[in-house]
């Protein structure tokens, strides 16, 4: 549609009057798990939706984001955390062709109707200043300008270079998180949990408490005597006892474990979704990127989020 030179307010409005679902509410209504748990008949597309889709390459063969939506009530805009953004991985085939996506991103240009007024967190290497925002043309550090013969003169650079660069690192990042987590969700599935060490445990305890109840049976059938029963029975007690505790600790480690694997799996869909990415948005910035260190000769040095999380 955006193809034929339709607006996206008119797109919108024709899904919205059309019923179609959101991403968000398509995936709810065939019963697959979302973050989000009610209100799915409030959702609605927006513009920001629209805009969001045909600016992506990634539509050219699998995925949605959603991040902003209609409350039908108030009819604002809100923004949706980041966490429930939708990721439909492996759905479908190409929606656009390549040939398609670069016409409509010319006709985006053409209109100048580009959403993002994203400012990217750059800042000098050698004095720490953010750098300055010309309308036009490069960033620079503004003691550069103002200062002379210092180092910071040198320190300018495009914003769309520096994209380029967070965005292929930012996709190395994510190929160790997905690598490493289908190494961990592997071995997870090789069995390697303590779900079959609680089972061991369980049948060892069942088999100690049989063999204590048949002690006394024993002793009841006049088999044993007294002193020997009162032995035994101290040792099956203590094995009891350990078994338990065994059990417990494993039953603790296997909750934890549960929600590691929950966390695992979470982060390697995430890390899936971004790496389909064909440039850095607003979000991308807001998440992965603290801020991004210029240097005199456009040398770059990025300061990632990644490194908080650990
Ligand atoms: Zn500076």
């Amino acid at each position: 549609m955006m193809l034929a030179g339709i607006s996206p307010t008119v797109i919108v409005k024709n899904f919205n009057d059309r019923g179609i679902l959101t991403p968000l509410a398509y995936i709810h209504s065939k019963g697959r798990h979302t973050i989000r748990k009610d209100g799915f008949e409030k959702l609605y597309w927006s513009t920001k939706t629209i805009y969001d889709i045909v600016q992506n390459e990634t539509y050219t063969g699998a995925v949605v984001s959603l991040k902003s939506m209609v409350d039908r009530q108030t009819g604002g805009h809100h923004k949706i955390d980041r966490s429930e953004w939708v990721v439909v991985p492996g759905m479908h085939e190409p929606i656009v062709s390549k040939e398609e996506y670069d016409t409509v991103q010319k006709r985006i240009t053409k209109r100048n109707i580009s959403p993002s007024k994203y400012s990217i967190p750059l800042y000098c290497g050698i004095c720490g200043k953010k750098l300055v925002r010309p309308k036009r043309g490069d960033r620079y550090c503004q003691r550069g300008k103002l200062v002379k013969n210092t180092e910071c003169e040198g320190v300018k650079i495009k914003e769309s270079d520096v994209a380029e660069a967070v965005l292929n690192e930012l996709k190395k990042r994510l190929q160790d998180i997905v690598k490493e987590a289908s190494k961990v969700l592997s071995k997870m599935d090789k069995g390697i949990s303590s779900k079959s060490q609680i089972k061991a445990v369980e049948s060892s305890l069942v088999a100690a408490e049989q063999a204590k109840k048949m002690l006394f049976e024993r002793l009841v059938d006049r088999m044993i005597d007294r002193e020997d029963f009162i032995r035994r029975k101290a040792e099956y007690d203590k094995e009891i006892e350990a078994l338990k505790n065994e059990l417990s600790d494993l039953k603790i480690i296997g909750e934890s474990e549960e929600e590691c694997e929950v966390k695992i799996r979470e982060k390697n869909e995430e890390a899936n979704f971004f790496m389909g990415m064909s440039k850095m948005t607003d979000e991308m910035w807001d998440r992965f990127v603290k801020k991004v260190l210029v240097f005199s000769d456009k040398r770059i040095e990025i300061v990632w989020n990644f490194d908080d999380e650990k």
